[in-house]
C-alpha cells in the first residue's frame, strides 16, 4: 500500500514522535494490518487461527494475524504482497509489464489495484473507465467490460495463490473498495481452483463483517495485540 512507509510500531520512530508531540500513548499500524485485525478478532475471521486480509482498492495491501495476533515482521512489511511480483505471466501480460509505484514494474498492485483494472481496459479497449464504471457496465451485459474484470480475477487469484502457499490461511478476508464492487469475491473464489487445488478454497473467501469500518476498529484493536 501506499501508506507501508508510514508504517510505524510501538517503539518505532513515528510513535515516538507523535507520542511526544501529543503528549500521550500511540500506536499505529497500516490500513490493511487495521482492517485484518477487526476482521479477525470479531470479524468475518473470528475463531479462525488463521488469517490473511486484503485490501483492494487505489493500492493492494494485506495483513496477517495468526492466533489471534498480527503479524508486523521484523520490518514491519509483512502482509505486504502488493509488491510481490504477478506469477504465471502470459506473453501478453509479460509484455505490458506494467510500473509500479514502488518503482519495479509487474508487482501484484500494478495488476490487481483498482487503476490497474482501468489501465488493463484501456489498453484492451482504448476505453478509459473506472474500475466501478467498468463493473457497472460488465452487469448491463458489456462483454469487453466483463472480459476485463475476469482478467483482473484471474490476475488477483494468482496473486493470491502466493499468499496461500506460504500462510494456507483458514480465511481470506477482502476489504478494500474493490470488495464493494458487485460478484468481485464470488468471481475471485471460482478463479482460485484454477491456480489451487483444495476442495474448501471458496469457502475460505469472505466479505468483511464490519465493511469500509474495519480499518478504525481495528486501530482500536491494537491496543489489545501487544
Ligand atoms: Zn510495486
Amino acid at each position: 500500500m501506499r501508506h507501508s512507509n508510514l508504517i510505524a510500531l510501538n517503539g518505532r520512530p513515528l510513535d515516538q514522535d507523535l507520542s511526544r508531540r501529543l503528549n500521550r500513548a500511540v500506536r499505529c499500524a497500516n490500513d490493511a494490518n487495521c482492517f485484518a485485525l477487526s476482521e479477525a478478532r470479531d470479524g468475518a475471521a473470528a475463531g479462525a487461527l488463521s488469517m490473511f486480509g486484503v485490501i483492494a482498492g487505489t493500492g493492494v495491501g494485506g495483513g496477517l494475524v495468526l492466533n489471534g495476533r498480527l503479524v508486523r515482521g521484523a520490518d514491519a512489511s509483512a502482509g505486504e504482497w502488493g509488491h510481490m511480483a504477478l506469477p504465471y505471466l502470459t506473453a501478453e501480460e509479460r509484455a505490458a509489464d506494467p510500473a509500479c509505484y514502488c518503482g519495479r514494474s509487474g508487482c501484484v498492485e500494478a495488476w490487481c489495484s483498482g487503476p490497474a483494472l482501468s489501465r488493463d481496459h484501456e489498453r484492451q479497449t482504448g476505453r478509459s473507465l473506472s474500475a466501478p464504471e467498468i463493473a457497472a457496465a460488465a452487469k448491463l451485459g458489456d462483454k469487453a467490460c466483463q472480459l476485463s474484470l475476469d482478467r483482473h480475477a484471474d490476475r488477483f487469484a494468482r496473486a493470491l495463490t502466493s499468499v496461500i502457499k506460504i500462510v494456507d490461511p483458514e480465511v481470506i478476508v477482502l476489504g478494500g473498495g474493490l470488495s464493494n464492487l458487485d460478484g468481485f469475491a464470488d468471481t475471485l473464489a471460482k478463479r482460485l481452483p484454477h491456480w489451487l487445488s483444495g476442495d474448501d478454497l471458496v469457502a475460505r473467501i469472505r466479505t468483511p463483517l464490519h465493511g469500509d469500518s474495519s480499518g478504525v476498529r481495528g486501530a482500536a484493536w491494537l491496543w489489545d495485540d501487544n
